[in-house]
Order: structure tokens, then C-alpha cells, then sequence
């Protein structure tokens, strides 16, 4: 069942999903999570694993579902290799990393040689100065 937390009914399609409301292609599902695949899949096989309690980031999750979520996701990329031994694990957190679904979730995308969406064609090597500085504003706490 969807937590207290969840939108107002009907609001999340995640949430919907996760109770039964809504229709899926369900892959895998326990107490906590459920894997189903992607309606616009990126690559054949593209699916989502998410928690059944609503938060829209994985850091709004209590422990217990994240664990949930690991032991799962675990589960899943062991399965994917049927498909493809190589895959993409990704989650997008927040409009700027390309979140549309505001129910936190996990993609697995099995790759099979095409060109790596998460890949940006051009990168330029890290500088000194701005590595120390980064290293600085994520050090603990
Ligand atoms: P994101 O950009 O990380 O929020 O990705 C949301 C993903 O959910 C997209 O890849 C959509 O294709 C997928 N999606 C949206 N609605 C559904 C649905 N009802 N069933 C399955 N996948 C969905
Ligand atoms: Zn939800």
C-alpha cells in the first residue's frame, strides 16, 4: 500500500502501480518493492524499481526501504543478464537530472552496444583547483 505520505489518490502513478490500481508489466514484488517495465523503454528490457511507500527522493526513504530497495535492485541485476550482461543502473533526482515521476525509482537498462545515453559525447579532464574544492564541500559531515 502506498504510505500516509503519498499524493492524494490518483496523483501518483508510481503509488498506483504499486497498489494494483494501475496496470504494469510486473517483473518482481515483495512487501517493499516492485520492478515493472518502462512504458517508453530506452533499450528492450528497460524497467524501474521502486519502493511501494511514496518519497520522491531516495534520501526521503527510511532505512528499511532503502535496504528493501538494494536487496531488490540486487535481484534484478542478476536477472538482467538474461538479457544482456551490461546495463545501465540509474535514478534521476530532481527536475535538472531529468526526473518526470516524482516517486523515487530506480532505472536498469540493459545495453547490447548502442550509444550510451548517459554518456555526454564531450568531457574535459577534472582541474586541480576545482577538485580540491569539491573534495571540501562534500567532505562529512
Ligand atoms: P524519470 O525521468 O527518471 O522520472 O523516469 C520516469 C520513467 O517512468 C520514464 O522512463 C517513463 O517512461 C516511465 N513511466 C512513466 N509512467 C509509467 C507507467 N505508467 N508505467 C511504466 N513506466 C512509466
Ligand atoms: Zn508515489
Amino acid at each position: 500500500m502506498p504510505s500516509p505520505e503519498a499524493p492524494a489518490s490518483g496523483a501518483c502513478i508510481f503509488c498506483e502501480i504499486a497498489a494494483h490500481r494501475a496496470p504494469s508489466y510486473t517483473l518482481y514484488e515483495d512487501a517493499e518493492t516492485i520492478a515493472f517495465l518502462d512504458l517508453f523503454p530506452f533499450t528492450r528490457g528497460h524497467f524501474l524499481v521502486i519502493p511501494k511507500r511514496h518519497g520522491e527522493r531516495l534520501t526521503d526513504l527510511p532505512e528499511g526501504d532503502q535496504n528493501a530497495l538494494l536487496r531488490t535492485i540486487d535481484r534484478m541485476c542478476r536477472r538482467v543478464g538474461r538479457l544482456a550482461p551490461d546495463y545501465n543502473l540509474a535514478l534521476n533526482a530532481g527536475v535538472a537530472a531529468g526526473q518526470i515521476v516524482f516517486h523515487v525509482h530506480f532505472h536498469i537498462i540493459p545495453r547490447y552496444g548502442e550509444s550510451n545515453p548517459f554518456h555526454p559525447r564531450q568531457r574535459t579532464a577534472i582541474e586541480e583547483q576545482d577538485a580540491r574544492a569539491v573534495v571540501a564541500e562534500l567532505a562529512p559531515p
